[in-house]
């Protein structure tokens, strides 16, 4: 029988976790892509008034490059965002670049420390269930997501139990080897002389390694 998990992996952000397990790419990445989008959709959709949020956007000239561009691509596709909120702020980043005799001195992007702050918080949580409970580590370990390199080593860097490191590096390479063996055998069945059919999964093995080693382009985390 499965040992249950402990309490502690349990909570709110349980199902948000699985879903993420889903994915081709690294969970946390997903996680913290999802929630950057969200913090955006909720600026530009409901906020774009509020005084602290106006400082912040404008302080930080209009945010930094990546959530800049985050910006332009939800005004394209989300249903939330038209070009209002981003024409009201934009026009007082723009302002106040004249102002300022066209010097883009700035803060620090609000969106940026937000995203870090619960990528803190995340990694925190999913390291403590990783560590404590074997049920986490299988619901892992069944999961088609790999972690990227970064949140890897950032989860091992916060865990105590040699056992569960242990366990979890194995189910970490597992993952890593399937990936590898796809790739080789998408190479082999390339080889003219083959007739076997080639899956999609072996097609796109390379960008999983790809994925695997930079993380999911989706969080590019931030160019500050
Ligand atoms: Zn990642
Ligand atoms: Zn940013």
């Amino acid at each position: 029988m499965m040992p249950e998990t402990k309490s502690e992996c349990k909570d709110i952000l349980l199902p948000v976790f699985r879903d993420s397990l889903k994915k081709r790419y690294c969970p946390i990445c997903t996680i913290l892509s999802n929630y950057e989008v969200s913090i955006l959709e909720s600026i530009l959709y409901e906020r774009v008034n509020d005084p602290g949020v106006r400082r912040e956007f404008i302080g930080s000239m209009g945010l930094c490059k990546h959530h800049a561009w985050l910006i332009v691509e939800l005004s394209e596709k989300s249903t939330l965002v038209d070009n209002l909120g981003p024409s009201l702020l934009y026009r007082d980043v723009l302002a106040l670049y004249i102002r300022q005799d066209l010097h883009s001195k700035r803060e620090t992007c609000p969106i940026c420390r937000e995203v870090a702050s619960y990528e803190k918080m995340i990694v925190n949580w999913v390291s403590q269930c990783i560590d404590t409970s074997d049920w986490f580590r299988s619901l892992y370990s069944h999961g088609k997501a790999v972690f990227c390199d970064k949140h890897y080593h950032m989860i091992v860097s916060q865990m105590r139990n040699p056992h569960a490191i242990e366990e979890f590096k194995s189910i970490q390479r597992e993952k890593l080897i399937t990936i590898l063996n796809r790739i080789d055998s998408y190479i082999s069945k390339k080889d003219y002389r083959s007739k076997q059919e080639i899956g999609e999964e072996e097609v796109y093995a390379w960008i999983d390694a790809l994925q695997a080693l930079k993380g999911d382009r989706s969080f590019r985390g931030c160019s500050g």
